[in-house]
């Protein structure tokens, strides 16, 4: 894949780069390493304010970052300033909160033999974050303010349709105050990756991205043996019950389909709702999408913008014509529109069966999947069916229910009456070949740190 800026609500190539060379890529690394062996002795408190400066920085060019993110993936320019006004938030809550959340952890020092004993967190380097297009700023930051907090530096191979956001993010570092070199963006194809992975000055690598990227990124790791994260895709089963209020579900059910253009990993993808109340909620859900005003993603009153590539429409288009060919029904939507650009409209189909590929892969744009249960049980059979366990989400208002789903959804995340989303405050990651890891939280800031045993004896 060319490292370009593509206009996806157009077609038209913007801007293109070259690839780095081998030897501008080890300088990189090895300003990165030098760094490091200085960085890791700032304090918390140094930290935190080139982090909160950067945060500010984000806050005041906001308008400017979001068109170019809207430009490089079609995001629409309303989602792209809330995004950067997320990553201004994560920021400043790894800026308030990573040197508590990396205290040292006191052990008792007599069973042991000791005179002291605790175990101490500390960074383990420089990290490599391989990241996805479809939350081009909120993916890195989500790494990177934690990581950097931690005391560890960044080196980003971000996707390569959205350089100019990969640029953009390692000028705002520099720019809020970190010492140069303590993150930077390469821009290489992933045939490059592993160079990087396997250079012994990176000491482990974070993937967000498909599974096939992940799956490379961890076999080669773990050939070095040095630490992963991985948060690759998902499937996110939304299921409705008869006692959940239904036009409140039909209406969250919407925003967790189409948010971002369809493409998110935690994006509800199957909606599997309760034979009692299916038919009214498939009626108040199908209205909704149908409703949907898709277009110009620097239109403000457009909901729904263009697929980020060529191919992801392309794959998109696959998924329903095989679900069709073989039976399934389209309730609304399915077919691409006349003219420029990689739109999809909003899409829901109904009838699908355990032979369709939709009822197992990944549908990364907005197309909704309806399935009819007859009880709980069946719910989660087809709720846990997929081989993906990212986030889950189930509605009811029966406490007996609530708990079940709570137990019984195979997920990293369930949320109970509201849409699966992330916060700072929450562990984010996944189970199954969702991967492994969490982001986020205490969790998040702990991936990349050594917890290394302190001894003392008398
Ligand atoms: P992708 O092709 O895997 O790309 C993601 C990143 O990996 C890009 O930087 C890409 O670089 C790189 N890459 C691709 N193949 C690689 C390889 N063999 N070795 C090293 N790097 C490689 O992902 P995508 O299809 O664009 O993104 C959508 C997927 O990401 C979906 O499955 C989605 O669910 C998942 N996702 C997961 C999360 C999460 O938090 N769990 C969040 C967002 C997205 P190039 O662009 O140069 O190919």
């Amino acid at each position: 894949m060319a490292i370009a800026t593509i206009n996806p609500a157009t077609g038209e190539t913007v801007k293109t780069f070259p690839a780095a060379s081998t030897a501008e890529v080890e300088q990189k690394i090895a300003v990165a390493h030098e760094r490091w062996l200085s960085y890791r002795r700032t304090s918390f408190a140094e930290r935190a304010g080139w982090m909160r400066a950067s945060a500010d920085l984000l806050d005041a060019e906001a308008d400017e970052v979001g068109r170019l993110m809207t430009t490089e993936m079609g995001k629409t320019l309303a989602a792209a300033r809330a995004e950067a006004g997320k990553c201004a938030k994560g920021m400043r809550y790894y800026a308030e909160h990573a040197e508590s959340l990396l205290a040292s952890e006191p052990a008792e020092a007599g069973p042991v033999g000791a005179r002291r004993a605790w175990a101490t967190y500390q960074p383990l380097g420089v990290v490599l974050a391989v990241m996805p297009w479809n939350f081009p700023l909120w993916q890195v930051v989500r790494f990177a303010a934690p990581a950097l907090m931690a005391g560890n530096v960044g080196l980003l191979k971000h996707a390569s349709n959205v350089p100019q956001t990969a640029l953009y993010l390692e000028d705002l570092y520099r720019r809020g105050g970190f010492p140069d070199g303590c993150f930077q963006t390469l821009l290489i194809s992933s045939g490059q990756v592993e160079g990087v992975l396997r250079d012994a000055r990176v000491a482990a690598a974070t993937l967000t991205g498909s599974e096939p990227a992940g799956r490379s990124v961890a076999s080669i790791c773990g050939d070095e043996v040095k630490h992963t994260v991985l948060e690759l895709g998902g499937s996110d089963p939304f299921v409705v019950m008869p006692s959940a209020d239904l036009d409140r579900a039909a209406e969250v059910a919407v925003t967790a389909r189409v948010q971002n253009n369809g493409q998110s990993c935690i994006a509800a993808k199957r909606f599997i709702v309760h034979t009692d109340v299916y038919d009214e909620f498939a009626e108040k859900f199908v209205a909704r999408m149908r409703a949907l005003k898709v277009g110009d993603p620097f239109d403000e009153a457009t909901v729904v913008g263009p697929l980020a590539t060529e191919q992801g429409r392309t794959d998109v288009e696959e998924l329903v014509e095989d679900a069709v060919k073989t039976g399934a029904t389209v309730l609304c939507g399915g077919q691409r529109p006349e003219g420029p650009g990689w739109f999809y409209p909003p899409t829901v189909i109904a009838d699908i069966t355990k032979d369709m590929r939709i009822y197992l892969e990944e549908v990364f744009g907005p197309v909704a999947s309806l399935y009819r249960v007859a009880d709980i049980d069946e719910a989660l059979e087809i709720a846990n069916a997929t081989p993906f366990g990212l986030g889950s989400n189930a509605w009811t208002t029966d406490e007996a229910e609530q708990e079940r789903f709570i137990a019984d959804l195979y997920a990293g995340q369930v949320y109970i009456n509201g849409m699966t989303t992330s916060y700072p405050e929450l562990p984010f990651g996944g189970v199954k070949r969702s991967g492994y890891g969490r982001e986020l939280s205490a969790h998040g800031i702990r991936e990349f740190c050594n917890l290394k045993t302190v001894w003392v004896g008398a």
